[in-house]
Formats: C-alpha cells, sequence, structure tokens
C-alpha cells in the first residue's frame, strides 16, 4: 500500500485542531492511546501519529519498535494489559515463563524462581515484537475516537501558551492541548525542545536473534551472566528461544560475522548443554546499549513517556514493562482530569504524575543498572560477590521472593 493511500484510510483528521497528540505508535505510545480512550471522555479527541507503518512484506526489523525481537512482558504488565482489553489477543502467541534459571559463568551460584512457588501461573510472558504490533495498532485503529496517522512523521513541535504546534512532514500542522512524547528518543524532538537526556555508554552492544535448541526449552527463561555481560535465553511459544546475548562492542562486531556453524559454536561455549545442542540461529541484528534518562518528564502541554524519558540495559527484561505502567498511571491521571473538565495540558497535574511514578522509576532503573554492573564484570571481588548472591538467592525465599517480585513487575 503506498504511503498517501494508507495515510488516507488510517486517519479522517481533517480540523487542525486535536486535544491529545501521541508522537509514536510504538508499543508505549499505542499502549497509551488504548488507555487513554478508557479513561478520557469521548468528547475529547486523540490522534497518534506513527512514522512508520506495520506491513507483512517488509523485511524484519524494519518496523523500530515491532521489529525482530521479542519482549519479556511481566505479570504486572499482564495485568495492564488485560485491563485494556488486549490480553486476550496477545495471549493467542504469548509462551509462559513458568521458571527462571539465574547462573553464572565458571561459578557454583545457580537460582531457580519458580511461578508456583509465587503462587502465580506464570513469571511473564514471552511475545514476539511483531505480534504486539500487530495487536496494539489493530487496537487502536479498530477503537472509536482514535485517529492513527500512519506512516506520517513529526518534523517539529512548537510550544505555545495554550498547547503545543505539532509540523507534520506531510505539510500539515496540529494544534493540540497536550503531546506525549513517546518517539523512542531517536527523533531528536526532545533535544529540540531543548531538554537534556543523561547518557551513561555501557560500551555493550546486545545480538538479538533466535536460536533453535535440540531440547524443548520447557518454559524455563535462562539468564547467564558471563565475564563478557550477560546473556538471556527466552522461551518462544513456537518452541525455539530468543536470545539476548550483551557483549563488548568489538566482540559482537566479530560475531555478527561469523558463519552460522560458528556463531553456534560460541554461543553453546558461553551457555552450555542445559538446551542440548543448539541446532539454528535465525538473523542476527544488534543493539548498541547505554542507559538514558530525560532530565524533564513533563512541561505545559507535553509528556515525555516510553524509551524517550528513560532506556534501560534490556537483560533484566525491565524497559518496557516499566513504560507500561507510567502509561498506566498518565492514563488514569489524565482520565480523572478530564472527566472533571480540567486542562488536560497544566503543569500542576502533569507534575503529579510524575511525582507519583518516581519512586517505581527509580527503583526499576536502579535494579536494572546494578543488575547489570555486578554481572558484567570478570573482577575476582565481584565473582565472588556474585556467586555468593546467587548462592544466597537460592537458599533465601525472601531476598529470591524480592527478585522475583521484582521481575514480575509487582514490587510497589
Ligand atoms: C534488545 C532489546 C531487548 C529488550 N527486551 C525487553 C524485554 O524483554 N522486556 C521489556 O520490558 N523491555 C525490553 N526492551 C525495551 C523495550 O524494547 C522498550 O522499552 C520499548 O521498545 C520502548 O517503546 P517505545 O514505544 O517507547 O519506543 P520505540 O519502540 O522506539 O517506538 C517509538 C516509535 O515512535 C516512532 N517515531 C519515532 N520518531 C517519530 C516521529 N518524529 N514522528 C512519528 N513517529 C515517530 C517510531 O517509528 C516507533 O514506532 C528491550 C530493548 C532492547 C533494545
Amino acid at each position: 500500500m503506498g504511503r498517501t493511500e494508507q495515510y488516507m484510510q488510517t486517519s479522517h483528521v481533517d480540523r487542525n485542531h486535536v486535544d491529545v497528540v501521541i508522537i509514536g505508535g510504538g508499543m508505549v505510545g499505542a499502549s497509551l492511546a488504548i488507555g487513554l480512550r478508557n479513561t478520557l471522555p469521548e468528547s475529547i479527541s486523540i490522534a497518534v501519529i506513527e512514522a512508520v507503518a506495520l506491513s507483512d512484506d517488509a523485511p524484519a526489523g524494519w518496523q523500530p519498535s515491532y521489529d525482530a525481537r521479542s519482549t519479556a512482558l511481566s505479570e504486572g504488565t499482564r495485568r495492564i494489559f488485560e485491563a485494556l482489553g488486549v490480553w486476550q489477543h496477545i495471549d493467542q502467541n504469548a509462551e509462559p515463563i513458568t521458571d527462571i534459571h539465574v547462573s553464572d559463568r565458571g561459578h557454583t551460584g545457580i537460582t531457580r524462581i519458580k511461578a508456583e512457588e509465587h503462587r502465580v501461573p506464570a513469571l511473564g510472558y514471552v511475545v514476539d515484537n511483531s505480534w504486539l504490533g500487530q495487536i496494539l495498532v489493530s487496537a487502536v485503529q479498530e477503537r472509536d475516537g482514535i485517529d492513527w496517522l500512519c506512516p506520517v512523521s513529526v518534523k517539529e513541535l512548537t510550544p505555545e501558551e495554550s498547547g503545543m504546534i505539532v509540523a507534520l512532514d506531510t505539510g500539515k500542522s496540529l494544534k493540540a492541548e497536550l503531546v506525549i512524547l513517546a518517539d523512542g528518543g531517536r527523533s531528536g524532538l526532545t533535544r529540540t525542545l531543548g531538554i537534556d537526556i543523561d547518557e551513561s555508554q555501557y560500551g555493550q552492544t546486545a545480538i538479538v536473534t533466535n536460536i533453535t535448541p535440540a531440547r524443548h526449552h520447557q518454559s524455563v527463561a535462562y539468564e547467564r551472566f558471563t565475564d563478557e555481560g550477560p546473556m538471556a535465553l527466552l522461551p518462544r511459544h513456537n518452541g525455539d528461544c530468543a536470545l539476548v546475548w550483551t557483549m563488548p562492542e568489538a566482540l559482537a562486531e566479530e560475531r555478527l560475522q561469523l558463519v552460522e556453524d560458528d556463531f553456534l559454536a560460541e554461543l553453546q561455549d558461553r551457555f552450555g548443554y542445559r538446551l542440548g545442542r543448539f541446532c539454528k540461529v535465525g538473523e542476527r541484528f544488534s543493539y548498541p546499549l547505554s542507559l538514558k534518562q530525560s532530565r524533564e518528564q513533563v512541561r505545559t502541554g507535553l509528556v515525555v513517556l516510553g524509551n524517550a524519558a528513560h532506556s534501560l540495559h534490556p537483560v533484566a527484561g525491565q524497559g518496557f514493562n516499566l513504560s507500561l505502567r507510567d502509561t498506566q498511571a498518565l492514563a488514569d491521571v489524565l482520565g480523572a482530569a478530564g472527566q472533571q473538565g480540567q486542562p488536560l495540558g497544566g503543569l500542576d497535574l502533569l507534575l503529579s504524575y510524575v511525582k507519583g511514578r518516581q519512586q517505581d522509576q527509580h527503583q526499576t532503573i536502579g535494579f536494572s543498572d546494578k543488575v547489570v554492573s555486578l554481572f558484567s564484570n570478570d573482577s575476582l571481588v565481584l565473582a565472588g560477590a556474585r556467586n555468593a548472591g546467587l548462592l544466597g538467592m537460592g537458599l533465601l525465599f525472601p531476598v529470591r521472593d524480592w527478585f522475583a517480585r521484582q521481575a514480575m513487575g509487582l514490587n510497589r
């Protein structure tokens, strides 16, 4: 389908005023649109502007949010998606995680976290991003009262006294009372608004691909720490595993070039034989890793959300889960204000949202960052500490319980 054709089919915005404009229809922006449509009165208009269309014939990795990755969704996320009315569809291709197996290469410490110990059916769920995209984008398109403008890119944002002017690459402009910036942080819109981003490089790259092991994964997720960096093998619904393998950038460059057999041999050497022999590897993609945090999450008429607000190391599987909790809180705050006829872009209102999210963001970002620093280092002292830590976690239920609740998105 051509660009203009798709825009015309999916958008019926022909006015130049929209109450709430969401920039980015990725995992976070699309989820927020569904949440807001549930909480805001019908009279308040919502538009989602997304630069890249989902397409069946697109090569894997083409859409930046719904690409070839898989995402581990926490139990907390499942509950939010259920409340949004989309979990029953996502669930059709979601693999439950019944056990998490945490180990440290070359050391004895191992801990296992089991769903049954925590009296939940699953500790989390693994879903292909492409499947999540199909469900979320369809839900946005099907909901009455959400305009889906795609493929349309936002070129510029200009604050005005009572809102924001949103300039599109179609040459058109929209006036919005409230803009939610969920563009993943890569389009540079935060920068043009003068919002500073704190960034610390991990000096690591994640290689992401699918692996077919000789043994079925039995719904177990493996987190393995090595002297090069952490790796996760997550169970997929088709019996394969989704690999997120982090390592120093230069090593990633080399491993991306290896022929299939050599790549599998190196992976096998790092991971071991818990899943038997690795038989096949899918297409490999790489993601440079850093911790990014926006210094401001709200201004009058503006909210910065999702990866644009905070982008985490993927190994603890917390980034999207955290953003979805932000999304739910924002939909609740705006919904309550909308029902009372209050302006949605007011600074005090938006600051109340940020205040309510501070503790969870601080705790989750801290947890994710500490796991990476403790487990991505080959110093003997740290190796001893994490070995003791894993053994301790294996022995002490309260510690393991805390770790499990954090992984499930329930520690708040
Ligand atoms: C390798 C890897 C594995 C991960 N695994 C997990 C996991 O297991 N669990 C977990 O919770 N998190 C995980 N994450 C984190 C998760 O992927 C992110 O939190 C999530 O993608 C953030 O979504 P987002 O919508 O904020 O941003 P994005 O996914 O980047 O989406 C932004 C969207 O905005 C659109 N856009 C950009 N600029 C414009 C513009 N100017 N105009 C219009 N549209 C625009 C883009 O096309 C895109 O669709 C992982 C991340 C990586 C890198």
